[in-house]
């Protein structure tokens, strides 16, 4: 009996009509999948059931790593590393169909990572991924609202975001305290060019620095009081940073881009 790892975010999913839901959103009939951090393998399992051409799962514990090579032999291939430290774009020469039901310590630097690396080409065709709620009302709020800020920026610069469903703590073993949700993302066609995504990065980090401010201060730090970006925005530095649109934000981003040459 494998026990969990409190360090790791092991909280395995139990609730076989979640399992049903995240593997029934999208086809994956014949795509190659990829899974991050698949665990004792439930959803892996769900997956393979659909049928892919593939399935590649990034697991970090050793132990778990093991146990998967013996469950599933050869029906997947298993990559014993951390997420954070592969380059997923050098793993497959096929778009393939991103599932994790993450662990919730370092969800959003997975997601920041693919998204700021994220070139022209998309190496994915869509992501299916559990945050626990609360960062998934980040991932997915509106400007004007106290929820708005860095993460959902960065987030929805390159991807449209869908929420699938809440989910229940009684749906994982062990329990965790909180409720979760799943999330749906997909290229968007047409988004805001960047010529160096690190500036938006960068623009949003100063501006939400101090989110109940102004928007002056930070304003001017970066852009050192220049009147031609704020006509050509039309942004009012009297605002709160939450106040300002998403594609303000990429236009802002650009702008920096092009003042530091
Ligand atoms: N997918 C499984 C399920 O739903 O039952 C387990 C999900 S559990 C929330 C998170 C999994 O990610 C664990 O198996 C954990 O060992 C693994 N993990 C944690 N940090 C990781 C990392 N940096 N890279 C890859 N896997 C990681």
């Amino acid at each position: 009996m494998i026990k969990a790892k409190k360090s790791l975010g092991q909280n395995f999913l139990i609730d076989k009509n979640i399992l049903e839901i995240i593997t029934n959103y999208t086809d994956i009939s014949n795509r190659i999948i990829l899974e991050i951090g698949p665990g004792t393998g439930n959803l892996t399992s769900y997956i393979i059931e659909k049928n892919p051409k593939k399935i590649v799962v990034i697991e970090k514990d050793n132990e778990l790593a093991n146990s998967l090579k013996n469950k599933f032999n050869n029906k997947i291939k298993v990559v014993n590393d951390d997420v954070l430290k592969i380059d997923e774009t050098k793993l497959f020469d096929e778009k393939v169909i991103v599932f994790g039901n993450l662990p919730y310590n370092i969800s959003t630097e997975i997601l920041s990572k693919w998204i700021i690396n994220l070139k022209n080409n998309f190496w994915f065709e869509c992501l299916v991924l559990m945050f626990q709620k609360e960062v998934a009302d980040r991932i997915i709020a509106k400007f004007n609202t106290s929820n708005y800020g860095r993460l959902s920026i960065i987030c929805n610069w390159k991807l449209n975001i869908k929420k699938i469903c809440d989910i229940k703590p009684e749906s994982f073993s062990p329990r965790p305290k909180i409720d979760s949700s799943l999330l749906f993302f997909y290229p968007k066609k047409n988004y805001i060019k960047i010529d160096n995504p690190n500036d938006l990065e960068k623009v949003t980090r100063i501006f939400f620095n101090q989110r109940r401010k102004m928007l002056k201060k930070p304003y001017n730090q970066l852009f050192n009081g220049d009147q031609k970006v704020l006509e050509k925005l039309k942004i009012n530095l009297n605002l709160r940073p939450q106040n300002l649109s998403l594609e303000t934000y990429y236009k802002l981003a650009f702008e920096y881009g092009k003042l530091r040459g």
